[in-house]
């Protein structure tokens, strides 16, 4: 039996990043990476093989600069693991003895089996595989009427982007009053749901899908719950994505209440040998210090960096100490982007904040070509003034911008700091240096919370 230092099961995101860095840290450890499929895609990339790329080749993603230092990977899917002996085992029967493993197994869609109908023929899901989006690259090509079933962002980018293929009639089905709700406050949310319907979206909201209904085997409507019916030559199921534990949990490894696998800040299981990463490891809120849903590729990739700097040995003390949750996304042009606690999320876990909005240009003069308006709302601390939380909305600059409130909320920057904040300014590139969004933002905040004590 072939022995490794370590074994990783699962070449996405989590398993790629945490063999490249493992393997830079210690170039003498041997490593194999087993995966399910021989192409892999970059996941957050498949709403935009539907238009924006108009191919899935152009989406591909794979273990090379894993392989370049050195690692070795197999098509193969690990069926067992024996931890008391340190032995997994693959579909094909072969067997590896490791000394460390690394489940980075990721998540995998939910079956809409809750809706009648869900079997039909023409009913499909947002899989992170290859060979699955190739087959529904082809089987969407004729298909007018698309109904998408969930208004997440993934629900969202996929029906925004097949709504630009000017053929197809678009849906989306949403239960909650605006998409976005998850990642985003009320308001931006509603803003979000506003740029969907522009992008020839027809958005329903506050609804369900009560069944799906077809003749002979294949889908041609659904209806909702009030009873109005929608034609529909394809159904798609974007509602959400589950740990993928099972081989995990039959090796005895335990899961929180999320379903993903219980480990520590540096990714360590209670085995002392076995670390999880990624969308199939526990994720605690940086701010609610509770377990959270939050399955992101960019989350992903900071544990697996932290875990492959630290797997033989802690050499970098700062352990990933929980979900900031940053998402970003751009429908019918606009950028919109949300880190950290909101309404939604600070209300239920009882903490404090207040709120600050600014608007601006983000070139100057305004009229200088390429010009958006950008606000930047930020939750902020009454008692200390720390950013809890913020959002950002309208030029592309939002994507970036969220990732500076983002290490903000990390490092616990006060407005009282960011005050003092130095920045550089470009008329090709910023705001001008009158008008710094967050800083302008960090001001009124300021203001609120001196007015509040007054
Ligand atoms: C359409 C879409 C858009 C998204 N957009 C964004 C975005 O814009 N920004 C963002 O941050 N996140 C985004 N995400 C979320 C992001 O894709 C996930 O958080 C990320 O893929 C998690 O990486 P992972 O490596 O943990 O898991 P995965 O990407 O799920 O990879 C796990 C891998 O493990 C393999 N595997 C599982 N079990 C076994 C086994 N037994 N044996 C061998 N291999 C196994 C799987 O085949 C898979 O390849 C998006 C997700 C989707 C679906």
């Amino acid at each position: 039996m072939k022995k490794y230092d370590v074994v990783i099961i699962g070449a996405g995101p989590a398993g790629i990043i945490t063999g490249v860095t493992v393997l830079k840290q210690n170039p003498d450890k041997s490593i194999l990476m087993v995966r399910e499929e021989e192409k892999g895609l970059v996941p957050c990339g498949i709403p935009y093989i539907f238009h924006n790329l108009n191919s899935v080749d152009e989406n591909i993603m794979g273990p090379k600069a894993f392989i370049d230092l050195g690692g070795e990977v197999i098509t193969n899917s690990v069926v067992d693991v024996n931890i008391k002996d340190k032995i997994v085992k693959v579909q094909s029967g072969e067997q590896f003895f490791y000394k460390k493993l690394v489940f980075a197994t990721g998540s995998k869609v939910i079956v809409a089996n809750f809706v009648p109908g869900y079997d039909l023929k023409n009913v499909f899901y947002i899989k992170k595989s290859y060979k699955y989006i190739n087959n529904l690259f082809k089987e969407l090509k004729d298909k007018k009427n698309i109904i998408v079933v969930g208004g997440g962002f993934i629900g969202a980018e996929m029906a925004e982007q097949l709504a630009m293929n000017t053929d197809k009639n678009i849906s989306l089905i949403e239960s909650e009053k605006f998409c976005f709700s998850k990642a985003f406050s009320h308001r931006l949310s509603e803003i979000a749901t506003e740029e969907l319907n522009k992008s020839n979206v027809n958005v329903h909201t506050s609804t369900l899908v009560k069944e799906v209904l077809g003749k002979n085997g294949l889908v041609d409507r659904v209806r909702l719950q009030n009873n109005e019916e929608i034609k529909a030559d394809a159904v798609i199921f974007a509602v959400g994505y589950k740990p993928s534990v099972e081989v995990a949990t039959k090796s005895g490894l335990q899961t929180n209440m999320a379903g993903a696998i219980i480990v520590d800040n540096y990714g360590r299981t209670l085995d002392e040998n076995v670390y999880a990463v990624g969308d199939c490891s526990q994720t605690l809120g940086f701010l609610t210090g509770r377990c959270d849903y939050i399955m992101l590729a960019s989350t992903a990739t900071a544990e697996a960096r932290i875990l492959g700097y630290n797997l033989f040995g802690i050499k970098i003390k700062t352990s990933f100490i929980g979900t900031i949750g940053i998402f970003s996304t751009k429908i019918n042009g606009l950028a919109m982007a949300a880190a950290g606690l909101n309404e939604r999320s600070a209300i239920p876990s009882n903490i404090n904040f207040i709120t600050s909005q600014f608007s601006a240009f983000d070139r100057h003069p305004s009229s200088i070509k390429d010009s958006s308006s950008l606000t930047v709302k930020l939750y902020v601390s009454p008692s200390d003034g720390s950013i809890l939380g913020g959002e950002v909305w309208g030029g592309d600059s939002a994507g970036e911008m969220i990732n500076i409130i983002g290490l903000a909320i990390q490092k616990e920057v006060t407005i009282y700091e960011l005050i003092s904040f130095q920045i550089g300014t470009h008329p090709l590139l910023t705001s001008a240096p009158t008008m710094p969004v967050i800083i302008k933002a960090a001001e009124l905040a300021l203001s609120k919370i001196q007015s509040l004590k007054n």
